[in-house]
């Protein structure tokens, strides 16, 4: 029998559903959520990742705006930008669509955002916050991925957790958010030795490396979670994850597709932070949670 399949897709539809009765508290407040996203450049998949996010705000009542500079403009010119959207009181969630030409920074400019509109959770001050246990705004993909687990019933406390991938946006956080929840976590990268003999090991296992069908099934434990992150496009132009999909699914026993798993959870959950940075500044959250 193969794997049961986690329908990211289906999830994050309920997750944008769930937020519409929060919207409508807001309104009675006089408050619209709002996202604010800075692209940098023509790519043409930030584009396509952006129009994704800006569809999901509409779906839910949340304003969105998408501020597109040339691909010259200078990290000044960037930067003025953020700086006007901190102060921005129709803004609440700001996102800065990576990757970013060469010639700016990306940590100088992601962190300029004011922590408080920091949706993206790529602030130190909210990355420190999760370290700490006492996370504020979570970076979309791992805590998307965590919802993901938690409603497939999928058990973390005492279990062998493999994250593959050390990124600040996605490999690290992943690796907090599944300490947080009891899991015994190793974290592998690109000088792991012997990647499989760490995978093997895994009871849930996230690959987060950006590279097409890394994960064979010879890597997988019978009955394994695998999580796929990866979003890499072949030489034909189809779009893949790190897991090698036909041949994992026969071996794992749970699995989450690309695409349809972890990338819409992402857009979901973006929004959702949103929606709480906007309750935290209307007083209708605490810091906490
Ligand atoms: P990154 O390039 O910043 O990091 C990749 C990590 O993988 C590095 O830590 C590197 O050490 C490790 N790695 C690379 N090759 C490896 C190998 N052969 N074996 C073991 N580890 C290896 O990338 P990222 O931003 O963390 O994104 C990772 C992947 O996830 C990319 O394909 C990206 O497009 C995708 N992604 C998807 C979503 C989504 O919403 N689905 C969101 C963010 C990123």
């Amino acid at each position: 029998m193969g794997a049961r399949v986690i329908d990211g897709a289906g999830l994050a539809r309920s997750v944008l559903q769930q937020l519409q009765p929060r919207v409508a508290a807001l309104a009675k407040h006089g408050i619209q959520p709002g996202l604010a996203a800075v692209h940098v450049g023509d790519s043409a998949a930030s584009k396509v990742y952006l129009r994704n996010k800006v569809r999901a705000c509409t779906e839910v009542g949340v304003h969105s705006e998408v501020h597109a500079l040339d691909a010259a403009a200078t990290e000044a010119d960037v930067m003025r930008l953020v700086e006007r959207l901190n102060r921005d009181e129709r803004v609440h969630g700001i996102i800065v669509q990576l990757p970013l030409p060469r010639a700016l920074s990306v940590t100088r400019i992601l962190q300029s955002i004011v922590i408080e509109k920091d949706v993206d959770g790529f602030s130190w001050r909210n990355l420190g916050a999760l370290v700490d246990a006492h996370p504020q705004l979570v970076p979309c993909t791992p805590l998307g991925i965590m919802t993901m687990l938690d409603h497939a019933g999928i058990t973390l406390a005492g279990r062998h957790a493999v994250v593959v991938g050390r990124s600040s946006i996605v490999g690290k956080p992943m690796a907090l958010l599944l300490l947080s929840r009891d899991a015994t976590v190793t974290v592998c990268h690109s000088r792991t030795p012997d990647l499989g003999t760490f995978t093997r090991a895994a009871d849930v296992l996230v690959a987060a490396a950006g590279r097409p069908r890394l994960i064979t099934a010879d890597m997988v434990s019978p009955g394994a979670v695998v999580i796929d992150v990866g979003i890499n496009r072949t030489a034909e132009g189809k779009l893949v994850g790190d897991v090698d999909y036909a041949s994992v699914e026969r071996v794992a026993g749970w699995i989450s597709p690309v695409p349809g798993g972890v990338g819409p959870m992402t857009v979901a959950t973006l929004i959702a932070n949103t929606v709480n940075a906007a309750e935290r500044h209307a007083g209708m959250r605490t810091n906490d949670g």
